[in-house]
């Protein structure tokens, strides 16, 4: 009860106060299905999974993070000439983002949403990238159903099982990918490559991003 009322308490203060945001920018996206795609990219902060894994630990930690209005982020993507936004983090649903969507929906803009599952649902996206992680449970059973992309990391050879369990989990069209942990790939590849081989329904993820040292 306790962390459900810190929860609402946080949302409230986000949909009022604004979102923090670690960083924004305009690049391509890097992985899964939307690879080599022109996005604007909403890092927003907070993450409470602690993932061991994580390249963006900076973003676990709201505070001291600018709040930003939707309207400053909408009028931000447009600068660019933005026709996607992802919004990513950190975790972005911890905060309500009902508020954002909107906003960036009605500016014509395209809304993808990179999310672990371990939090609520809020907003109203175009497309679900959806990133379980080991042993931090998905909340709600509407993450499976509504997710179009399933993207699990794959740390050794015993992950394969989980990622089985998760694909198990979201509906027949979703576009499932295995993707290698960074510091692991060289070894991992090998692997990887012979797993989805052998079970077509995976498709490989590659960080392109980190590969053309772009953000
Ligand atoms: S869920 Fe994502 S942001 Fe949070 S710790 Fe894990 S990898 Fe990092």
């Amino acid at each position: 009860m306790e962390k459900e009322q810190r929860d609402i308490g946080g949302r409230k203060l986000a949909a009022e106060a604004g979102l923090p945001v670690v960083e924004c920018f305009y690049s391509l996206q890097g992985e899964g299905f939307h690879s080599g795609w022109p996005a604007f990219f909403i890092r927003l902060a907070g993450c409470r999974n602690a993932c061991a894994f994580c390249d963006t630990k900076e973003s676990w930690d709201e505070a001291g993070y600018p709040l930003h209005s939707p309207e400053d982020l909408r009028d931000e993507a447009l600068s660019f000439g933005a026709s996607a936004c992802v919004v990513t983090g950190g975790e972005p649903m911890l905060h309500d983002l009902d508020a954002l969507c909107g906003c960036l929906r009605k500016a014509g803009l395209r809304l993808w949403l990179e999310t672990s599952g371990s939090e609520p649902m809020s907003g109203n996206w175009d497309w679900i990238c959806l990133s379980p992680k080991k042993g931090i449970p998905v909340v709600d059973k509407a993450w499976y159903d509504s997710a179009t992309e399933l993207k699990v990391v794959i740390e050794s050879e015993a992950d394969f099982a989980f990622a089985e369990a998760e694909a198990g989990k979201v509906c027949g069209d979703c576009v499932c990918f295995l993707q290698a942990e960074w510091g692991m790939s060289q070894d991992l590849m090998p692997v990887l490559l012979d797993y989805i081989l052998r079970h077509p329904r995976w498709k490989l993820s590659l960080q392109t991003h980190k590969m053309l040292g772009v953000r």
